[in-house]
């Protein structure tokens, strides 16, 4: 019998994927070879991860997704100047004279407003 202590690893059998076995390789890292040892593991999938983020990124939905937070974005902003140019015409023009001209534009900009934030697609 050795005297060398194993790897406390179970690994998957090669050719199957139901069974599995503790890993051969020497403990030369606490309980663990130097594969298995959770650090490595820590390490090789945080950059496995990263990895399929990028590739994530650079697939059509990734990109897909990135300009669809971009108008989301730009939307947004507008819709928040086009709020404070209302607020700003109906601060600032005398009601009595301008009072149906006023009117006229705030309802094109709430018109503005409302096809801006709609859900629905064209
Ligand atoms: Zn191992």
């Amino acid at each position: 019998m050795s005297t060398t202590p194993r790897c406390a690893a179970r690994v998957s059998t090669p050719g199957t994927r139901v069974s599995s076995h503790q890993c051969t390789r020497k403990a030369v890292e606490g309980d663990y070879c130097k594969i298995h040892h959770p650090d490595q593991v820590k390490t090789r999938y945080e950059a496995s991860r990263a990895r399929f983020m990028d590739d994530v990124k650079k697939s059509p939905l990734g990109q897909l997704l990135a300009l669809q937070t971009a108008n989301e974005e730009t939307l947004s902003a507008l819709r928040a100047e086009l709020v404070s140019t209302k607020n700003t015409l109906s601060n600032t023009l005398n009601p009595p004279n301008t009072e149906w001209r006023l009117r006229g534009v705030a309802q094109g900009l709430q018109f503005a407003i409302d096809l801006l934030t709609s859900t629905d697609t064209p």
